[in-house]
């Protein structure tokens, strides 16, 4: 018999771990991690229009309008890549973007398999956001305290110039986070009430989080 898909969403604030956590699960499961943030900025790096529209939204911390967003990631969904299931990370964000989620499963002949909800205290996300860096080249995300690459700030698999993100700054930070109080925080209630959520306890190291992740994602 084939084996069931597994669609596994990464719920969480701004810093909260998802993206961290998210590639290292798509390393053990062997099935993609599909961020909606990264879809974006390859868009933007690649000068296409989708990534000209969503760029305004995202400068100023903003959530790219529905409509964008969901034609992206169900365009990514129906790939080959994903028939064994997807990791996704950063979407779905509002309501909206859940139910049509439902609907594009549906359509792969699949459903979503849990939501992990990372969580993690408000003064600690702030404090993370002023030591992300990323790497231009493979989009591995280091921390200067927390999570460090090997040598000065360059990325430990291909040598690429780490970089901190422009929305990264305080102010769009505060903004993201008023944002995702606002519009997605609404999902936690949404995925509990339907028997779909599982909560993590993100504020513990990376590790520790990772055991905890997979010793859920197991009992699914
Ligand atoms: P983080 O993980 O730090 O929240 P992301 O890389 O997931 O950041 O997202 C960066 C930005 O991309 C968001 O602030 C928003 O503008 C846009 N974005 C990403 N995912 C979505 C989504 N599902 N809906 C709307 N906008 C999104
Ligand atoms: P998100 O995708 O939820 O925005 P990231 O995975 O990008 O979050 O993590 C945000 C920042 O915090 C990164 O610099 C990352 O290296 C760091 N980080 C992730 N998980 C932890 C953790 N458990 N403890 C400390 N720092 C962490």
């Amino acid at each position: 018999m084939p084996k069931k898909p597994i669609f596994l969403i990464f719920l969480g604030p701004p810093m909260s771990g998802k993206g961290t956590q998210a590639a290292r699960l798509s390393r053990l499961l062997g099935i993609p991690q599909v961020s909606s943030g990264d879809l974006f900025r390859d868009n933007i790096k690649n000068q296409t229009s989708l990534g000209r529209e969503a760029k305004a939204y995202m400068d100023r911390g903003d959530l790219v309008p529905d409509e964008i967003t969901i034609g992206m990631v169900a365009e990514r969904l129906s790939r080959p890549d994903c028939a064994d299931g997807a990791l996704l990370d950063g979407f779905p964000r509002t309501i909206p973007q859940a139910e049509e989620l439902d609907r594009i499963l549906e359509e792969l002949g699949a459903s979503l398999s849990g939501v992990l909800a990372v969580n993690v205290p408000e003064e600690v996300l702030v404090e993370r956001a002023s030591g992300r860096r990323i790497c231009p080249v493979c989009g591995r995300t280091y921390h200067l305290t927390f999570n460090p690459p090997e040598q000065g700030s360059i990325c430990d698999v291909d040598g690429g110039e780490l970089y901190q993100r422009d929305d990264d700054l305080p102010e769009t930070v505060r903004q993201r986070l008023a944002v995702y109080q606002e519009q997605t925080s609404p999902l936690v209630s949404f995925y509990r009430d339907r028997g779909l959520l599982r909560e993590i306890n993100g504020d513990q190291p990376i590790d520790d989080v990772a055991k905890d992740i997979s010793g859920v994602v197991m009992s699914l």
